[in-house]
C-alpha cells in the first residue's frame, strides 16, 4: 500500500505536459480499437507489455481471463457486458484474449478447487474446465510446457471458442468486421505469443510474426 500512494504522489509530480495533453483530450471521449481480456493475475500488465497508453486498450481482467460461454447463468453477466458494451458503444475491432505462464487459476484448475474455502471462485473456474479435459484427454499445442501452462495454453483457445458462442460476436467475425486474437504473456521471459491456427502453435511476437500479424488485420 505505501508503494502504491508513494506512487500516486510520483504520478502527480512527473506528470509531463504531453500526457496531461492526452488526459486532457481523453476527457472528452474514448476510441480504443481492442477489446483486451487477460488474467487479475498482478504480474499481467498489458500497457507495459503492449507499450500502449491511457486510451488505447479497453481491458477486462478476472480470474484465468475467463468468458462465460453465450449459453451461461446471465447473473454471472459481468465479463458480457464488458463484450456488449466494447462492441456495440465503442466499436472494436478486435478482441485479444491473452493467459500467461504460471497462472493461479490454472495451477487451481489442474489440482480441483476446494469449494469449501473457495466456492465463489469454484464456481468462477468452471469456465476453465474444458481446458483441463482437453489436455487430459491428448490435445497437444506445446509439451515441452508444465501441465498447468499447458492448459493456460488450451484455456485461450477455450475462452475464444466462447467468446464466438454470442451471435453478435460470430456475426461480426463472419462479416470481418472483428477478429479475435488469444496471446500468451511468458512471465519468466517477458515474452508475448499470439496463436497461429496454421501450425496449432503459440508463435512469439517479435518483428517477424507482428508483420504477419497486422498484414492479417490491416
Ligand atoms: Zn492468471
Amino acid at each position: 500500500m505505501k508503494k502504491l500512494i508513494q506512487g500516486i504522489v510520483d504520478f502527480r509530480k512527473n506528470l509531463t505536459e504531453e500526457n496531461r495533453t492526452l488526459f486532457a483530450k481523453l476527457a472528452l471521449g474514448q476510441k480504443p480499437d481492442a477489446l483486451f481480456i487477460a488474467c487479475s493475475d498482478s504480474r499481467v500488465v498489458p500497457n507495459l507489455f503492449a507499450s500502449t497508453n491511457p486510451g488505447d486498450l479497453f481491458v477486462l481482467r478476472n480470474i484465468g481471463n475467463l468468458v462465460p460461454p453465450a449459453s451461461a447463468d446471465s447473473r454471472e453477466a459481468c465479463a458480457q457486458a464488458a463484450i456488449e458494451f466494447s462492441i456495440f458503444s465503442l466499436n472494436i475491432s478486435d478482441i485479444i484474449i491473452c493467459g500467461h505462464s504460471e497462472c493461479c487459476a490454472m495451477q487451481m484448475l489442474a489440482q480441483g478447487v476446494d469449494t469449501q474455502a473457495f466456492p465463489h471462485l469454484a464456481t468462477w473456474l468452471k469456465y476453465g474446465d474444458e481446458s483441463v479435459k482437453k489436455i487430459r484427454s491428448g490435445f497437444v499445442l506445446n509439451p515441452a510446457l508444465s501441465e498447468h501452462n499447458q492448459i493456460s495454453q488450451v484455456n485461450v483457445l477455450q475462452q475464444m471458442e466462447h467468446i464466438i458462442s454470442y451471435p453478435f460476436v460470430r456475426d461480426r467475425v463472419e462479416k470481418k468486421k472483428l477478429r479475435v486474437h488469444g496471446w500468451w504473456f511468458d512471465i519468466a521471459q517477458a515474452e508475448v505469443y499470439c496463436y497461429e491456427q496454421n501450425f496449432n502453435q503459440f508463435v512469439l511476437i517479435d518483428e517477424k510474426e507482428a508483420k504477419i500479424i497486422l498484414d492479417r488485420v490491416v
